[in-house]
């Protein structure tokens, strides 16, 4: 918190307040966590979503010690989830790696797992929706155990053949239904649901269960399903407009910065913590 340098760029930053700005280390992977959580709070970024990779070799319990001795908010752990196969013993595979994950949100002392569901082109999507709420009903006593709430982020259709055979808001609202307990919600990502019809009542449906929401852009045109994700403002998604249907549900949490983008890798990431900033101010 005494970092001079922190508080001075945080003084500096202008008008656009960054007090629920939180990023993704999965945003700047190039970077370690180390060096994301001192370039995080140098630029006045608030709040970090903890990509489990970001963790290997690591021990939990220090690397939340570190983040909030620079001042940040531990937000979320990405990821867990891939309950879906049509193999038994691997569903349990993933359900014990769930339990991992819940374990290491705990030791960082993040109040949530945000999930990506799981699909598997073997498996109907209706049969891998059950298998979806079975893996979470499975690890539900120790995230209870340890108060770790668990989020389902609806994933873009263009990913439920291995991805997840959650793909919309209501998908994702219906889930948490049949499960009914307050630990389990939605991360609402927009790069998922922005081309939804149904997006401002399924939204408003979902209420104080939306436990996360995840924004970046939609670059037309897209040249990698997965790793060609614009900043906030160089696409097509409405992000204000959702911003505040998710805010007139209920929600009242950060704004997590998500970019998967092998363009922004490649460049100096500190100059790119900047931009991001900034695209925050401007776009969110
Ligand atoms: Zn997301």
């Amino acid at each position: 918190m005494a970092n001079p340098m922190w508080v001075e760029r945080r003084s500096s930053m202008g008008s656009a307040p960054a007090d629920k700005l939180c990023i993704h280390t999965a945003t700047t992977r190039p970077l370690s966590i180390e060096l994301g959580v001192d370039a995080y709070a140098a630029a006045g970024v608030a709040g970090i979503t903890v990509w489990r990779d970001a963790l290997s070799g690591r021990d939990p319990v220090a690397v939340g010690d570190r983040i909030r001795d620079a001042g940040l908010t531990p937000v979320s752990l990405c990821r867990g989830g891939f309950f879906v196969s049509p193999d038994a013993a691997a569903r349990a595979v993933a359900v014990a790696d769930n339990e991992t994950a819940i374990r290491e949100a705990a030791a960082i002392g993040v109040p949530m797992v945000v999930l990506v569901c799981g699909a598997d082109p073997a498996v109907r999507l209706e049969t891998a929706r059950d298998q979806i709420v079975g893996g979470i009903e499975a690890v539900l006593p120790l995230a209870e155990e340890l108060g770790v709430q668990l989020a389902i982020e609806p994933l873009h259709p263009m990913y439920a053949d291995t991805r997840s055979a959650v793909n919309t808001m209501r998908s994702a609202n219906d889930l948490t239904d049949r499960i009914n307990h307050e630990l389990v919600g939605v991360a609402v990502d927009v790069y998922h649901v922005w081309w939804d019809p149904q997006l401002e009542e399924q939204i408003e449906r979902c209420g104080k269960r939306i436990f996360a929401f995840h924004v970046c852009d939609w670059r037309s045109p897209t040249r990698d399903l997965l790793t060609d994700r614009g900043l906030m403002g160089e696409g097509c998604i409405p992000i204000p407009q959702i911003r505040s249907w998710v805010e007139a549900a209920g929600f009242n949490g950060f704004n997590e910065v998500e970019v998967f983008s092998t363009e922004y890798w490649a460049q100096d990431q500190i100059g790119y913590i900047d931009r991001i900033v900034d695209a925050y101010g401007q776009h969110v």
